[in-house]
């Protein structure tokens, strides 16, 4: 089948699953009605205002059941002349029987007048009034066009135009006195365009907004007539990655694997012509005079085009480095073989191959290139993880081609609690081809492997002889198999994957049952328990943030920053570490008799190249300000140990203030690829296509719960798609489109998501989908919330990847938190109901990111009308979504706080010490006697510590000295507390005297508020 022509289809179909949610939550198409017409439809109503005014509610009680709706607009001084048009209906109820009956359409024109003299004006009241009593038959109904002068000033004059019901409340006689269907079209106004103030103005930017909706949406219909409508729809294009005129370079990885130069200079050129075109002057100064831009906005448009120039260059760089250094372009090579193996594409996108070319630097100049970070903006996805996968697999290349033969080349971070499951597959996959590739290449040293470092709620981080309560039990088959990670084998992808623990080699391994398997040996290059991700430092660990915080407790966490201690004689033991009691040569298998044998290279090239960071704007608060101070640390440990740093890569959905943001988590100069393009809609990355990606459209429910609402859309949503499993010939027909795609619309559009912002919400929708979903047949329902367990998000992602060909055992709803917000990809997925508006714009544009992936998504969001943030949002929804990442809240983030350094000493000093000063001592630095033995021997100098972290933190400004002055202060006590210990302590950490060092960067959350006013 055309896959053109299935995406048409599914466009049809997404505009026709919308039409049918309007209208029928607005009642267009019933006549009659066996029940309260108050209690059924949400949208298009309009209250009395006696009964809003009677609630109480003030604004508040408006926005939940309006007794009005119209919109906001500014004119030129002076006074003008319109007409409104008002369209609605009323539901009568016959006295002698309980039915429901809804009248004709009324519609009447009023005149109205706007003048700068007179603040506040009524218009039409008779001519409605009367045109209500006689289709009602009732004097019960009485409407106004009320007009409200707003701001007013010499360039113009705001005002409110609202229809307003004025009826009397309902009464025995007259039961339902709400208006319905309600609508307002106003012409012969000329009106001067609101310019939105929340953003600042830019030449890539159209900030001008004609009209703002007040309870509903508005439309503009050229050349004069502006229209309420009950619900604003957005529609944002599918981009296409191409937009030169030349014809696409080759970027099959296959090519690209015998020869990666032709195509990075077809590549190059096309930049470059590109860029004379569409940054040229002679485009800038057409478009600085048909769009007025500012002196300002022309000299931003240059720097923009001065920024694209710096992009063609470092691409042209990474070409010159490919054709001068063999060696690289031999990783590059290689690891463009093992895209062929990995990938579910067959090619690059553009800007992944000039991302790769532009960054290749990284792999050969390390010194220089550390002191940059580099951040991947993609705003709405579209492959950032395959982009790091390729730099990471041609440095992991690059390091075995030039000796580093074991060790960790990346190390990858994501800010959550969880990282997905699907990402972490897609690591192992492109870690599995390289190493098939590896051995095919013949080249020497370990196996490429993959480790999944996260907290212990997840994975265990060490597994017991003897597990006491809550340890892994590692003789339970039950806990065994629920350790379970990988999803399939990452060398064949069978998905019979078990898991077992080797008691021989003490370690919890993933095998592949399929014999055919490429993979030569039982256990899988993939680690899960932190003490063999020690024993083993895989080539590349992926995990979780919060992480880091382990080095301060955990001596053999050394091996992300420097060498380990040794390796055991005992084959396939790994690395060991610091000697403990139970361990005397260091080695964490329990019990070993081994002994510490030799390291198998320089120890100086442990330390990774990279350091990756993904989501980076979640980073922020308390959060990022102490990570800032990891950060500061993890670098500091690896200049001693390796004399290098690592490189850091990092992805972040916004542009707003990132250089600072970089320059305090990781004190390093931050760069961005890809450049924004000179307008939203055009760049050489991407442009828009015809396509369309995703429509959205905000509906504000009036006069019901929000949970009402929710249920009515969910029952509305899977009523539409069973009628076309029912009937594809008649409903395809009503549609418009070819029955031959009924199947397919059925398997993309039957799944519906319900994105939550807070449990509360989630658990109320789960609890309804059992009792107020009134469709045909079963609804089934699964959870993908940070609360549910592995196992279960495994089977949920395999029911979604695999649907079942029977409609009734597939998934019909999804509730959904933000944990899927990241890193779940699934084509399916194309509906989104939103209940809420999200507390980042961030998180609005990463979570509707999951559907539409590939066909045509549609996203329902249900603001919490009630709630000021999500009113706003709701005003201005089409700027909200095609603008929103301008509109992303600047990144609160220091790393200059005192109560921040107060949670964070403790980890930092101790860390130092059992990485950096454990191994030169004569014993275990692990008890208060050993170290302050090791103190008074001078091994240690307090002061100059304090000053190694003085230096490691940046605090050397004049600004800083209460910051030094709480460094001196905290190791001044420390070493009176190791000297006279406090009763009970046993450990270095019971003598800091700020109390244990952090068990995770996620503690600090709840206890340390860093305020954006604190910042600096
Ligand atoms: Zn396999
Ligand atoms: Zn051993």
């Amino acid at each position: 089948m055309n896959e053109n022509d299935l995406n048409r289809a599914a466009e049809t179909f997404v505009g026709w699953l919308q039409h049918e949610i309007i209208a029928s939550a607005r009642g267009d198409d019933e006549i009659q009605l066996a029940v309260e017409p108050a209690g059924k439809f949400w949208l298009g109503r309009l209250a009395p205002e006696s009964s809003v005014v009677a609630r109480g509610l003030g604004d508040r009680g408006e926005r939940l059941d309006p007794c009005a709706c119209g919109l906001r607009i500014r004119t030129n001084p002076g006074p003008q002349a319109g007409q409104c048009e008002v369209r609605l209906v009323l539901w009568l109820q016959s006295n002698t029987q309980s039915r429901w009956t809804k009248t004709p359409k009324i519609c009447t024109t009023v005149p109205i007048e706007l003048n700068p003299d007179c603040p506040v004006a009524t218009f039409g009241r008779q001519a409605l009034t009367a045109a209500l009593s006689l289709a009602s038959g009732a004097a019960h109904f009485a409407a106004e066009i009320r007009v409200e002068r707003g701001l007013s000033d010499e360039s113009g004059t705001e005002w409110e135009i609202t229809l307003v019901n004025d009826s009397q409340d309902r009464d025995r006689v007259v039961r339902d006195t709400n208006f319905y269907e309600c609508e307002l079209r106003i012409t012969g106004l000329a009106t001067k365009p609101f310019l939105l103030e929340s953003l600042p103005q830019s030449f890539r930017y159209d900030r001008r907004v004609v009209a703002y909706g007040i309870n509903c949406g508005v439309d503009f219909i050229p050349p004069n007539e502006l229209r309420t409508i009950d619900v604003p729809v957005v529609s944002r294009a599918r981009p296409t990655y191409w937009s030169a005129s030349t014809p696409l370079p080759d970027f099959r990885f296959q090519t690209l694997a015998e020869d990666p130069l032709s195509s990075s200079r077809a590549l190059l050129e096309a930049m470059r012509a590109w860029g004379l075109e569409a940054w040229g002057a002679t485009a800038l100064d057409a478009r600085a005079s048909s769009q007025n831009w500012t002196k300002a906005m022309r000299a931003e448009a240059d720097v923009g085009a001065m920024e694209f120039e710096r992009e063609c260059r470092r691409v042209e760089k990474g070409i010159r480095l490919l054709e001068a250094n063999e060696t690289l372009r031999q990783s590059f090579k290689l690891m463009n073989r093992s895209m062929t193996l990995a990938s579910r594409h067959e090619r690059w996108r553009p800007f992944q191959f000039g991302f790769l070319l532009a960054n290749l630097s990284a792999v050969v100049e390390q010194t220089e290139e550390a002191s940059i970070a580099d951040i991947v903006w993609f705003a709405t996805g579209g492959g950032k993880t395959e982009t790091y996968l390729g730099m990471i697999l041609s440095a992991a290349f690059h390091d075995r081609l030039v000796g580093k033969s074991s060790g960790v080349t990346a190390w990858s971070r994501f800010p959550l609690r969880m990282l997905s499951l699907q990402q972490t597959q897609r690591f192992a996959d492109a870690l599995a081809a390289g190493e098939r590739v590896r051995v095919e290449a013949g080249l020497v040293g370990d196996p490429f492997s993959l480790g999944f470092f996260v907290g212990s709620g997840a994975t265990p981080n060490k597994i017991s002889e003897d597990p006491g309560n809550g340890d892994f039990d590692y003789e339970s088959d039950e806990e065994v198999q629920r350790a379970r990670v990988l999803l399939h084998c990452p060398f064949c992808r069978s998905e019979d994957v078990r898991t077992a623990f080797d008691r021989r080699l003490w370690k919890l391994t993933h095998h592949c049952t399929n014999v055919a398997c490429w993979w030569p040996k039982h256990a899988l290059p993939f680690y899960i328990v932190d003490d063999e991700i020690y024993r083993f430092l895989p080539t590349v660990i992926v995990g979780t943030l919060d992480k880091a915080a382990a080095i301060s407790m955990q001596a053999s966490m050394r091996g992300l920053v420097g060498a380990p201690w040794g390796s055991c004689s005992v084959p396939g033991h790994g690395y060991v570490y610091a000697p403990r009691a139970k361990r005397p040569h260091g080695c964490l298998v329990p019990g070993c008799n081994g002994t510490r044998a030799e390291l198998p290279m320089d120890p100086r090239r442990y330390g990774p190249t990279f350091r990756l960071q993904d989501e980076l704007h979640l980073l922020k608060d308390s959060l990022g300000a102490v990570d800032a101070h990891y950060e500061a640390l993890y670098d500091d440990l690896q200049r001693e140990l390796c004399g290098s740093m690592p490189k850091i890569l990092a992805s972040s959905a916004t542009l707003e203030g990132y250089e600072r943001q970089v320059a305090t988590l990781y004190g390093r100069r931050a760069r961005v690829f890809p450049q924004p393009g000179p307008s939203v809609a055009e760049g050489f990355w991407t442009t828009d296509s015809t396509d369309q990606m995703r429509q959205y459209f905000a509906t504000a429910p009036r006069g019901v719960t929000l949970e009402y609402a929710v249920d009515r859309l969910l029952t509305e949503l899977q009523t539409r798609i069973r009628s076309l499993i029912a009937d594809p010939a008649g409903v395809c027909a009503r549609i418009g489109i070819d029955p031959k795609f009924a199947l397919d619309l059925i398997s993309l559009y039957g799944t519906n998501v319900v994105y939550g912002n807070t449990i509360r919400d989630l658990e109320a929708v789960t609890r309804s989908i059992g009792t107020q979903i009134a469709v045909e047949g079963v609804v089934n329902h699964a959870n993908l919330t940070g609360r549910t367990d592995f196992d279960e998000v495994r089977q949920t992602l395999h029911r979604l990847e695999h649907p079942n060909p029977d409609f009734a055992s597939r998934l019909h709803i999804v509730t959904a938190s933000s944990m899927m917000s990241h890193g779940v990809d699934i084509d399916r997925l194309n509906i989104m109901v939103m209940l809420g508006l999200p507390l980042t714009t961030a998180e609005f544009i990463q979570a509707t990111a999951r559907v539409g992936r590939t066909w045509p998504g549609l996203v329902i969001v249900v603001p919490k009308i009630g709630r000021e943030r999500d009113a706003a949002m709701y005003r201005c929804f089409r700027e909200f979504v095609t603008q929103g990442d301008r509109l992303i809240e600047p990144i609160p983030i220091t790393r200059r706080s005192r109560r921040v350094l107060e949670r964070t000493i403790a980890g930092l000093a101790l860390a130092r010490i059992l990485i950096l000063h454990e191994p030169s001592a004569p014993h275990a630095l692990t008890t208060v006697s050993r170290l302050r033995d090791y103190l008074r021997s001078g091994g240690i100098v307090g002061t100059s510590e304090a000053a190694a972290l003085e230096r490691l933190l940046g605090f050397t400004e004049d600004r800083d000295a209460a910051l030094r002055a709480d460094i001196y202060d905290w190791f001044d006590q420390f070493q009176r507390n190791l000297s006279d210990p406090p009763a009970g302590a046993r450990f270095p950490s019971d003598a800091s005297p700020s109390g244990d060092p952090m068990r995770s960067l996620r503690d600090v959350e709840e206890q340390v508020p860093v305020f954006p006013r604190y910042t600096t």
